[in-house]
């Protein structure tokens, strides 16, 4: 338990520190991104000159991205939450994530019954999906399976190990669960932190699961690892449970976040 929360100490501080550079970061990089699309205007005639203004822009671009995602580990990018139905908005993507897997990676979709509403802001839900996906998959080169799997979930005050953080309630929980490579204990450890990869220059930037960390913290919900070196990885989301005692005809959409509550 103490391991767990120094952990979660550890990513509040590193949270802080990325955020403000972060965004500090993402102003210069639109200052960047403004004059080389201007440069690249006026210099279109000359066209070696206007390519190297292009290949200016698209870098500044590059980076706009990669400040995005963390900003959205430092839980400063803002979130619009709304209530949904998780398993119908993964159900949605069920192609998309197929196609993304390739041919040689098999499927499946578990969905319960009746699945709880939860206060979720769907872009973040789908494209923290896509990272965990991607992961799979770069996790199982020669093939294998993945497991999508979206749950009613009570946590007790005995279950309270998600990463020492989440409190005992009913959460949505979503498992995607791959037969890959598996991390050893220590990168399992560090997986969270930003710019921490294991992959070749150019394939991981080490913001996939900091970023998806961050979005299910800032929901109001956790994250967990299970892996085995060899075996494969199973990372559970827990997005809290909203709305039970409101009446069905009240408009259901567009309400507020589910309280962080973080500090
Ligand atoms: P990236 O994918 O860019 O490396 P992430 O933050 O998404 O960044 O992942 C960090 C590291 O965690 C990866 O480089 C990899 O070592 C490990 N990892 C993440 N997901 C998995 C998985 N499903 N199976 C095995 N290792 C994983």
């Amino acid at each position: 338990l103490n391991q767990k929360l120094t952990q979660s100490q550890k990513m509040e501080a590193m949270g802080q520190l990325t955020g403000g550079v972060a965004h500090d970061f993402n102003n210069l990089l639109t200052v960047i991104l403004g004059n080389a699309e201007h440069l690249a205007e006026r210099l279109a005639p000359h066209k070696e000159l206007s390519n190297i203004a292009e290949s200016i822009a698209t870098a500044a671009e590059r980076g706009s991205d990669l400040t995005r995602s963390l900003l959205a580990f430092a839980r400063k990018q803002p979130l619009m939450p709304k209530r949904i139905d998780i398993g119908q908005k993964i159900l949605g993507m069920e192609q998309l994530l197929r196609r993304t897997l390739g041919e040689h990676v098999e499927c499946e979709f578990h969905l319960d019954q009746d699945l709880w509403q939860a206060s979720v802001d769907p872009g973040q839900l789908a494209s923290a999906l896509l990272n965990l996906v991607l992961n799979a998959r770069d996790a199982m080169p020669s093939g294998g399976k993945l497991t999508v799997e979206v749950k009613n979930t009570s946590l007790g005050e005995t279950d309270v190990d998600v990463n020492g953080e989440a409190r005992p309630g009913d959460y949505v929980m979503v498992a995607v669960t791959d037969t890959g490579t598996g991390m050893t204990a220590e990168v399992a450890g560090r997986a969270f932190e930003p710019f921490f990869t294991t992959k070749e220059v150019g394939k991981g930037t080490g913001l996939g699961l900091s970023m998806v960390y961050g979005f299910a913290q800032q929901s109001g919900g956790a994250m967990q690892i299970r892996s085995e070196p060899g075996h494969g990885t199973a990372v559970r989301l827990f997005f809290p449970r909203v709305g039970t005692s409101q009446p069905s005809a009240a408009p259901s959409s567009d309400q507020p976040a589910t309280p962080t509550g973080s500090e």
